[in-house]
C-alpha cells in the first residue's frame, strides 16, 4: 500500500493534565474525551465536540503519543524514502515542547529519564533499532534549526550568531544554506545533539519563564538506504522532521514595544501560512493547484515533506484550565480545519 491510499494528513489533539498551580487556584478542567476520537468543550454552560483522528487525554503517557499517533509507521515510511512531518501547535505552556522533547527541566544538570523522553528522542530510538537490523548500508543524519523572527539560526553551531540564508525555489525545493548536520550512530550522539541544541534555543528576555515560546525549531533526520545488493545509485533518501512550533496566542498588552509586535506580526504569519498550506494540501479541489510556501520561512522549509509523499502528523497541544479557554479553542478550531 503506497502513501497515495492513506490519508495525507493525521490531525491528533492532546490535552495536558492541570498543574499544580491551577490546581491551587481551584481552576475547573474545561475539557472531556468520551472516547479517543473527540473532545468535548464546555464553555458557558454548553458543550463543544471537536472530533480528531487520535484525542489523548491528560492521562495519556509519553509512550502511548507515541504509539497512539502511528509514530512507528510514519518512520517505517522515511525509510523506505518517503518525507514525514510531525508538529506540535497551540498556546505557549500547552505541552509542545513537553510533547516533542520532554519536560525542560530533566535537560538542566540531570540527564532525562527515557521514560519522560519525548517524540524525538523515542523516533531516533526507533529509526536506530529499525535500521540497525536492516542489511544493506544506511546513513542518519541530522540537523537542528530554529526560525526566530524569520531569521533561521543553526542550532548545532550557536557560536555562530548570524541567521543562516534559505535558498532554492518551489520547483527544485528550498533548503538552508551552510546548515550544519550530524551523523546519528547512536542515541547517545541524539541526546548530546538534542541538549546542545536546546540550550541553544532562544530565549525572550522579556518573558523567561516563556521559554522559546516565540520561536519554532526544526529537527530533520536525514535517512539515506542502500539495498544489500543494489545497483549503484538505487539508494532512497527519506526525511522525518519534527517541528516544535511558537506558541500561537495572541501577543496583546500595551507593553508590547515595537520589536515585540513585529516578533509576534512573524509569528502569527508563519503560523497562519502553515494553516493555509495544510488546509490547501488536504482540500482536494485546492491540492493540485497553488500552496502558498512561499509565505514564510517555516513553509518553505517544510515544503518538500508537507508537500511530498508521505504522512503529515499534527498534534494541537491545549490546556484544561478555564483560565486558557479562549486560546484553547482557537487551537481547535485551527486544527479541526485541517480535517
Ligand atoms: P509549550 O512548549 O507548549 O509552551 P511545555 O511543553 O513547556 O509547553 O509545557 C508547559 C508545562 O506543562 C511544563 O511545565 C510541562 O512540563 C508541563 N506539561 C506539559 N504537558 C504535560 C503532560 N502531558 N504531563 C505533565 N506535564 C506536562
Ligand atoms: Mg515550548
Amino acid at each position: 500500500m503506497g502513501p497515495q491510499d492513506e490519508t495525507r494528513v493525521i490531525v491528533a489533539a492532546r490535552v495536558r493534565p492541570t498543574s499544580e498551580q491551577e490546581d491551587a487556584r481551584g481552576e475547573q478542567g474545561t475539557m472531556y474525551c468520551p472516547d479517543q476520537r473527540h473532545l468535548l468543550v464546555c464553555h458557558g454552560g454548553r458543550e463543544k465536540a471537536f472530533s480528531f483522528d487520535v484525542v489523548l487525554g491528560p492521562q495519556s503517557s509519553q509512550q502511548d503519543v507515541f504509539e497512539e499517533c502511528g509514530m512507528k509507521k510514519l518512520i517505517d515510511m522515511a525509510i523506505v524514502g518517503f518525507s514525514c512531518t510531525v508538529f506540535a501547535f497551540g498556546q505557549t505552556g500547552s505541552g509542545k515542547t513537553y510533547t516533542i522533547t520532554g519536560p525542560h527541566s530533566l535537560f538542566l544538570g540531570s540527564s532525562q529519564e527515557p521514560q519522560m523522553y519525548g517524540l524525538m528522542q523515542r523516533s531516533v530510538s526507533y529509526l536506530l533499532d529499525q535500521t540497525q537490523s536492516m542489511d544493506g548500508d544506511v546513513s542518519l543524519s541530522a540537523s537542528y534549526l530554529e526560525i526566530y523572527n524569520e531569521q533561521v539560526r543553526d542550532l548545532l553551531t550557536p557560536w555562530l550568531t548570524s541567521s543562516l540564508s534559505v535558498r532554492g525555489n518551489q520547483t527544485h525545493g528550498f533548503y538552508v544554506e551552510n546548515l550544519s548536520t550530524v551523523e546519528l550512530g547512536s542515541l547517545e550522539d541524539f541526546m548530546k545533539l538534542l541538549e546542545a541544541g536546546l540550550r541553544s534555543r532562544r530565549t525572550s528576555s522579556q518573558a523567561q519563564n516563556e521559554h522559546s515560546s516565540r520561536s519554532h525549531s526544526i529537527l530533520t533526520v536525514s535517512i539515506r538506504a542502500e539495498a544489500a545488493n543494489a545497483n549503484e545509485g538505487t539508494a532512497t533518501q527519506g526525511k522525518l522532521c519534527l517541528v516544535d512550533l511558537a506558541g500561537s496566542e495572541r501577543l496583546r498588552g500595551p507593553s508590547s514595544t515595537e520589536d515585540l509586535l513585529e516578533e509576534a506580526a512573524n509569528i502569527n504569519r508563519s503560523l497562519l501560512s502553515l494553516g493555509k498550506c495544510i488546509s490547501a494540501l488536504v482540500d482536494p479541489r485546492k491540492k493540485s493547484g497553488h500552496i502558498p510556501y512561499r509565505d514564510s520561512k517555516l513553509t518553505k522549509l517544510l515544503s518538500d515533506s508537507l508537500g511530498g509523499a508521505g504522512i503529515t502528523l499534527m498534534i494541537a497541544c491545549v490546556s484544561p484550565a478555564t483560565a486558557n479557554l479562549q486560546e484553547t479553542l482557537n487551537t481547535l478550531r485551527f486544527s479541526s480545519r485541517a480535517k
